[in-house]
């Protein structure tokens, strides 16, 4: 049996017949992803709700040398989730639930399929959370946010995704279940021999292989205290460089400090206009910087903003409302963007080096599409930055190319906050990246020497694996 019919019953008789989807309206959901440029088609969407199931339906699949797609909440903003290639969407939403909290250790187990918004939800009930938060809360997964080594607001404080993860269960490529993968040890519980090197380097890269190297079923993952205290500012700077200077100090010298985002002049216009109302400070950009700590961290913030020369202006806020409203000119940035269209490339670069990123991009642009322009945000905290260019739909590979050299020539790398996914891979194939690392091939080869899982993704990123381009 080996058509499609036949591999639906097969994988029927694993899940049951009604969580294998196959026809083109059910499985168009699956199909795309969240930017909605990227689309494919699903050959059939499979949804196992345990571990067991879930290796059970990989095995079936490599026995049959089907390549399959692994998909969370399907929020990715690269592709890296999306059938491309007419692959078999493994979809981890039945694997859902919160399984155990240990609050005094400050520890969950989670199954992979898990909302983030309900790990926050169990987590605070508990005084705690998860330290990595973004906005698609309400669908992105843990396996997504551990595939992707996700980054958010507060991942200057506490590292990305990774650097949450103490240990993870994994579905390899060819269908082995294997549980109790230490993360934070770097090695398998239960592994011997060879395997326990192999297991190793899983624990190594598993963390940013964006499905590559096999399915997470689960992880336990460190949580940190909920501190309500907050103090935000919203500081506006003449250059650019002036909020890096700003930023590397905070980092110095301000220990609350728990996120610090950039919003240039550009990105606040649009929000001001989306919203009809005025940017809230003239200058070149805004940095948004916020301090957390048990106690109000008011007096902390207020007195290094006094010492800072770079400073054009500043607003304070402290209650819950007045600190959403300064945190809308960096969040409203995605939706007043969308309003103008044009295409985004997200990017990680070392600090120092954001200003002469963003003279770079916007020389390339001015020689390859005259009359497009940049709008520049992201996470200053941690050297991410969301480039968003206006008027080059014509030029987009050559403009993406020249981006990417950029990047990479200031010691930066193309995975930036959201991964390659199939979206950057071309930029890979391009030739303007590192290979990743020996070890990270070598895992690949041996553990998934047909490439059946996620086949258009290239990335290996994890750790020391972070690819560049
Ligand atoms: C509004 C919005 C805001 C966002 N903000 C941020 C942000 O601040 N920071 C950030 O980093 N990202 C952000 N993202 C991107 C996205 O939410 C993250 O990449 C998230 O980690 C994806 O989780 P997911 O469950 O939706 O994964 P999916 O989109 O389903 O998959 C993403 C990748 O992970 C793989 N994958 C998914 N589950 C598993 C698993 N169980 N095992 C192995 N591989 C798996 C997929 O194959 C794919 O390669 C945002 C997206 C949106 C729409």
């Amino acid at each position: 049996m080996t058509g499609p019919r036949a591999l639906g019953t097969a994988l029927g008789s694993i899940v049951g017949a009604g969580d294998v989807l196959s026809d083109v309206q059910t499985t168009a959901a699956f199909s795309s992803d969240a930017t909605g440029t990227w689309r494919g088609s699903a050959r059939c969407v499979v949804l196992p709700a345990t571990a067991d199931e879930l290796a059970a339906v990989v095995t079936e699949l490599a026995s049959r040398d089907v390549a399959y797609v692994v998909q969370g909440g399907n929020t990715g903003l690269v592709a890296g989730a999306t059938p491309l290639g007419g692959e078999v969407v493994v979809s981890t939403r039945r694997l859902s639930g919160v399984d155990s909290l240990d609050a005094p250790r400050r520890e969950m187990r989670v199954r992979a399929g898990t909302p983030l918004a309900e790990v926050q939800r169990v987590a605070a009930a508990a005084g705690l959370e998860l330290a990595v938060d973004l906005a698609a809360r309400d669908a992105a997964t843990i396996g997504g946010l551990v595939a992707t080594d996700a980054a958010g607001a507060r991942s200057l404080r506490h590292g990305r995704m990774g650097a949450q993860l103490l240990e993870v269960d994994v579905v390899l490529p060819e269908g082995v279940l294997v549980r109790g993968l230490e993360v934070q040890s770097r090695a398998a519980t239960r592994a011997t021999g060879a395997d326990r090197g192999r297991y190793e380097n899983l624990a190594r890269f598993v963390a940013g292989s964006e499905g590559t190297l096999g399915t997470v079923t689960s992880a336990r993952v460190r949580l940190v205290p909920r501190l309500d205290a907050r103090a935000t500012a919203l500081v506006a700077v003449a250059r650019v460089a002036d909020a890096v200077e700003l930023a590397a100090r905070a980092r110095r010298s301000l220990t609350s400090l728990d996120a610090m985002e950039l919003v240039e002049s550009d990105a606040v216009e649009l929000v001001a206009e989306a919203a009809a109302s005025h940017p809230p400070l003239a200058g070149t950009a805004l940095v948004l910087l916020e301090c957390a700590a048990a106690v109000s961290p008011r007096r902390e913030l207020a007195s290094f903003l006094e010492d800072v020369d770079e400073v054009r202006g500043v607003l304070v806020a402290t209650d819950a409302t007045a600190r959403a409203q300064l945190w809308s000119w960096r969040r409203d940035v995605p939706a007043a963007l969308a309003s103008v269209g044009g295409h985004a490339l997200d990017v990680g670069v070392p600090l120092a080096r954001v200003p002469e990123l963003l003279v770079r991009v916007r020389a390339a642009l001015a020689a390859l599409v005259p009359g497009s322009r940049l709008v520049a945000f992201g996470r200053l905290g941690v050297g991410a930055l969301h480039l968003h260019v206006v008027g080059a739909a014509a030029g987009r590979t050559a403009v993406d190319a020249a981006i990417a050299r950029a990047v990479v020539e200031l010691g930066g790398d193309v995975a930036g906050e959201h991964g390659v996914g199939r979206a950057k891979a071309v930029l890979l194939e391009r030739g303007c990246g590192e290979a990743p690392p020996e070890p990270a091939r070598e895992l690949k080869a041996v553990l998934d020497p047909r490439n059946l899982a996620n086949p258009g993704v290239p990335a290996l990123r994890g750790g020391a694996g972070r690819r560049r381009c």
